[in-house]
C-alpha cells in the first residue's frame, strides 16, 4: 500500500497472525541501507494544532464498541486530531501486517493470516453506524494473494455502498505487482469500482531501492494508468513524501510522469520519521516550496493538487474528491 507511516488508519480486523516484526527487525532485513545522518531538528511550521473538544475520545469509543483497534495514534500521523476532530477515518483491510518492508512506514511486516471473510460486512456496519458520507479504504500490501487483496476490496466498497447508500468511496491500493497480479486486481476491482482510485507513488524514482524495495515505478504509474483506461469516469490520484533525498527536479520530473499517467490529483507532503529505526528525515522543505509545487502542479494540469508539510494521502479527502468533481452518489 502507501502513506501508511504517517496516515489514518483503523484495521478492521483482528485475526491472528503468523509472524510480525516492527521497527529494528522490520528494517534491518531491508536490503537496502541508508546513511545515517544526524536527526534534523523539526522546524517550527511542523507542529500539531491540538483542537477543541473530546472528539478523539468519542470517536475511538465508538471504534471500541466495535471491537477495532486503532493504530492512528501508533502511525503518528500528523493529522490524527484534526481528523478525528471532523468525524473522519481511513480504515484499513486485509490485516496489520505487511509483506513489504517500506523504510519510511511503521506497518508491521510478516507473514499474514487469510483474508477474513467477514470483514466487508463488519466493515460496513462500522462505516453505517459512524454515519461516514466519505471513507477511505486502504490495506497493506498482501503479495501472498493471487489478486493481491483486490476482490476483497471490491467486496468491502459493495457492502459498504449497500449499507450507506450514498457513499462516497476511495481506495487507496497496494502495486498488485506480481506476475498476471495486475490484470487479476483490476478485473476484480471493476466489478465494483471505488469514487476515486488512490495509489501512491510514494517517492522520485531514483529513491526506491531504499525506500520502496518490492516496488517497481513504471509499475505503479501502469497501475494507474490502466485503472483510468478502464474507468475514465473514475478520478485517479497519488501522492509523494519529500525530505528522503529527492530534489526538486526529480520531484518534478515525477509530477510530470503522474500527468503523463492520465493521473488527476495528487498529494504532497512532508517525509516525517515514525521511529528511530526508519528512513531518516533528510530535509524539511519549507511551506513557500510546498506552496510552489501546488502551482506548478495545477500549471501542469492535475485538477487538484494537496501540498503542505502535514498533507497526507488521506488528508482532506472528501474536499479533494469534491474537487474533483465526485459528488455524493446518492444526489
Ligand atoms: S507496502 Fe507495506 S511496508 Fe510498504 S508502505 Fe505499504 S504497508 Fe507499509
Amino acid at each position: 500500500m502507501s502513506d501508511t507511516a504517517s496516515s489514518k488508519r483503523i484495521p478492521i480486523t483482528t485475526l491472528p497472525v503468523v509472524e510480525k516484526q516492527l521497527g529494528d527487525a522490520k528494517i534491518a532485513r531491508n536490503r537496502a541501507g541508508f546513511d545515517t545522518a544526524a536527526p534534523l531538528r523539526k522546524p517550527d511550521w511542523i507542529r500539531i494544532r491540538l483542537p477543541q473538544g473530546n472528539a478523539v475520545q468519542e470517536l475511538k469509543a465508538k471504534l471500541r464498541e466495535h471491537a477495532l483497534v486503532t493504530v492512528c495514534e501508533e502511525a503518528s500521523c500528523p493529522n490524527i486530531h484534526e481528523c478525528f476532530h471532523k468525524g473522519t477515518a481511513t480504515f484499513m483491510i486485509l490485516g496489520e501486517v505487511c509483506t513489504r518492508r517500506c523504510s519510511f512506514c511503521d506497518v508491521a511486516h510478516g507473514r499474514p493470516a487469510p483474508p477474513d471473510p467477514l470483514e466487508p460486512k463488519r466493515l460496513a456496519r462500522t462505516i453505517a453506524d459512524m454515519r461516514l458520507k466519505y471513507v477511505v479504504i486502504t490495506s497493506v500490501d498482501r503479495d501472498d494473494l493471487p489478486d493481491g487483496g483486490a476482490a476483497h476490496f471490491a467486496a468491502c466498497v459493495r457492502a459498504a455502498r449497500a449499507a450507506s447508500p450514498g457513499i462516497r468511496i476511495e481506495i487507496l491500493t497496494p502495486d498488485f505487482r506480481g506476475k498476471g497480479r495486475m490484470e487479476r486486481a483490476l478485473a476484480a476491482l471493476a466489478e465494483a469500482p471505488p469514487d476515486v482510485f488512490n495509489h501512491n507513488l510514494e517517492t522520485v524514482p531514483a529513491l526506491y531501492r531504499e525506500v520502496r524495495p518490492g516496488a517497481d515505478y513504471q509499475w505503479s504509474l501502469d497501475l494507474l494508468k490502466r485503472f483510468k483506461a478502464q474507468h475514465p469516469g473514475v478520478p485517479t490520484k497519488s501522492g509523494i513524501m519529500l525530505g528522503l533525498g529527492e530534489t526538486l527536479e526529480q520531484v518534478r520530473a515525477t509530477l510530470r510522469d503522474l500527468r503523463a499517467h492520465d493521473v488527476d490529483m495528487v498529494t504532497i507532503g512532508q517525509y516525517l520519521q515514525p521511529t528511530v529505526h526508519h528512513h531518516p528525515v533528510l530535509r524539511y522543505w519549507t511551506p513557500d516550496e510546498f506552496s510552489a509545487l501546488r502551482e506548478e502542479g495545477m500549471a501542469m494540469g492535475f485538477s487538484h493538487v494537496a501540498a503542505g508539510p502535514l498533507v497526507r494521502s488521506s488528508y482532506h479527502a472528501d474536499l479533494q474528491a469534491s474537487a474533483a468533481g465526485v459528488t455524493d452518489s446518492a444526489g
